[in-house]
């Protein structure tokens, strides 16, 4: 836990922020500025800044299989969705806490970049 992260103070229950879904090791959130109509994050309880710091493979299946979770419960199986890491500010990470966006609920552009 980092006393100064955003997400982290999500996490301990600061701001009453809702939990759309969570595991053992993970919580999942919509996103505040919400890119499409469905627009959830999938975050890991525990402080870790970006993909690149996570070395552990069965948290990162984790974190997969609740963004898989809240697609499914967002019935975005058939509609399709998108789900998007940003690694370091150049890549556009804006919060340094790992987070998946879980993205659908409209048509999404081709581009990746
Ligand atoms: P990124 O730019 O990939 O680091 O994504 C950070 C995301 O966190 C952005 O889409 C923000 O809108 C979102 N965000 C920032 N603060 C909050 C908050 N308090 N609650 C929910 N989402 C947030």
């Amino acid at each position: 836990m980092s006393d100064e992260c955003v997400f982290c103070k999500i996490i301990r229950g600061d701001f009453g922020t809702e939990f759309v879904a969570e595991s053992e090791r993970a919580v999942a959130f919509r996103d505040i500025a919400p890119a499409a109509p469905v627009h959830v994050l999938v975050v890991p309880r525990e402080h870790i800044e970006a993909l690149h710091q996570l070395e552990d493979a069965s948290l990162g299946g984790e974190l997969l299989a609740l963004a898989r979770q809240v697609a499914l419960d967002a019935g975005l199986d058939d509609s399709g969705f998108r789900v998007i890491t940003n690694n370091g500010s150049s890549a556009g990470q804006t919060v340094f806490h790992l987070h998946f966006h879980v993205i659908g609920g409209r048509t999404l552009s081709s581009s990746l970049a």
